[in-house]
């Protein structure tokens, strides 16, 4: 970590950014799916010169990101038949009347996630010649959070009753099926699209192109690609379809840290140190699912610990648990055996803190925004941004 920029700041490494990269491309490669980053995970849009080379485009949840994916990601070029052409996708759980225009003026395909949205704005996507998909819901998913399955009773995801949306087949040309979160297993992703294709087989081979969303985390190591590669293949083969992926955190997993500094140590049954940035603000999506920061690194020494595994800590009360700086009472990056004490200033990047980290940071207690710093391709540093007071200030009145 480059030690004379202040903290906090989120670390982005391109190079890390660019070994996904290769994976997704990879896959893309073998198994004929295009794949497109989606932004609701990460939107850094600094470092998309160096993605969007192994990407066929962007996909989105709003508006904004939909606007953000058309303006920074690559080639829009408004001739279709441009090789290099990226493509945007358009999806929002619900659009508003007055945006929809909007929308479709940056869109290559619009996705909706019901049928009464279908109905209420496919006249406008058809006077564009905009390509319009609905969102199915096959009712089962592999995420083991709740508040993340997209399958959860009542869920308001997607159309699940086959009978209604082969009543609108007419009007679509492709659907999206978004059920995996954070999915390492083939076989648990491959038994889930063979329950798919029982449920909707006959809706899949009147269409042009199917997306089956994020959460597949084929980038892991010992992931077996080429399997997947192959099931997609004969997937789109059986149906005739052009496959989409949706990758958002497999395009940045372990590409991004955010580095903070030790302001306070105290000790109340075990050791306590306060760091210059909050778990509540800068790493919410932690908070919101009850997991631990892995630590990448601390100060100049990269190293690799993960969150104390209690049953296996003989002296827990030598644990240091490492706090944010808002006033939250559980503003907890994690509780971890290390192997010294901490001091006031020693410096400490959290891992993995590029995907749902800087699309959802915050201002609460008013804690100083972490900037956003890149490591580039040939090594070199860049202060990218910079945030202070005003913004502060700016975001709330
Ligand atoms: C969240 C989401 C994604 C990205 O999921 P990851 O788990 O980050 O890969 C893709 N598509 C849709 C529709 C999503 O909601």
């Amino acid at each position: 970590m480059p030690t004379s920029i202040p903290t906090p700041y989120y670390l982005l490494d391109e190079a890390a950014i660019v070994a996904n990269m290769q994976i997704i491309a990879r896959l893309c490669e073998l198994s004929g799916a295009k794949a497109l980053l989606a932004l609701k995970c990460f939107a850094t849009w600094g470092v998309f010169d160096v993605m969007q080379p192994y990407l066929h485009g962007t996909t989105s949840s709003s508006l904004n990101e939909v606007r953000l994916g058309y303006e920074t990601f690559g080639n829009n070029s408004a001739d279709k038949n441009d090789e290099d052409k990226k493509e945007t996708h358009a999806y929002s759980v619900a659009y508003s009347a007055d945006e929809i225009d909007e929308v479709l003026s940056y869109a290559d395909k619009i996705i909706f996630n019901s049928i009464s949205q279908l109905n209420a704005f496919k006249g406008q996507a058809g006077a564009k010649n905009i390509p319009v998909g609905l969102r199915l819901n096959p009712k089962t998913s592999n995420s083991s959070f709740i508040i993340a399955d997209p399958a959860r009773p009542f869920s308001r995801l997607g159309e699940h009753d086959k009978d209604k949306i082969a009543a609108v087949l007419a009007d679509i040309t492709g659907v999206m099926i978004h059920n995996n979160c954070e999915n390492d297993s083939f076989e648990a992703f491959s038994d889930s699209l063979a329950d798919i294709e029982d449920r909707f087989g006959d809706v899949l081979a009147q269409l042009e192109w199917v997306s089956l969303g994020g959460g597949i985390h084929f980038i892991a190591p010992d992931y077996p690609l080429e399997k997947l590669a192959t099931r997609l293949k004969d997937f789109s083969e059986k149906y005739d379809v052009q496959v989409y992926l949706e990758p958002g955190e497999a395009s940045i997993h372990g590409a991004g840290s955010l580095v903070t500094t030790v302001l306070d140590t105290m000790h109340n049954g075990k050791n306590l140190a306060v760091v210059d940035a909050s778990i509540e603000a800068h790493m919410l999506d932690l908070l919101i699912y009850r997991e631990s920061a892995p630590i990448a690194a601390i100060n100049e020494e990269l190293i690799d610990i993960v969150p104390a595994d209690m049953a296996k800590t003989v002296d827990i009360s030598d644990n240091t648990i490492i706090y944010g700086r808002s006033c939250l009472a559980g503003d907890i990056f994690g509780e971890y055996a290390l192997p010294n004490h901490l001091q006031v200033g020693d410096k400490i990047a959290f891992g993995n803190a590029a995907g749902y980290t800087m699309v959802k940071k915050n201002w609460f207690n008013g804690v100083n925004m972490p900037a956003i710093v890149i490591r580039r391709l040939d090594g070199s540093i860049d202060v990218q941004r910079e945030f202070d007071y005003q913004d502060y200030k700016a975001s709330l009145s």
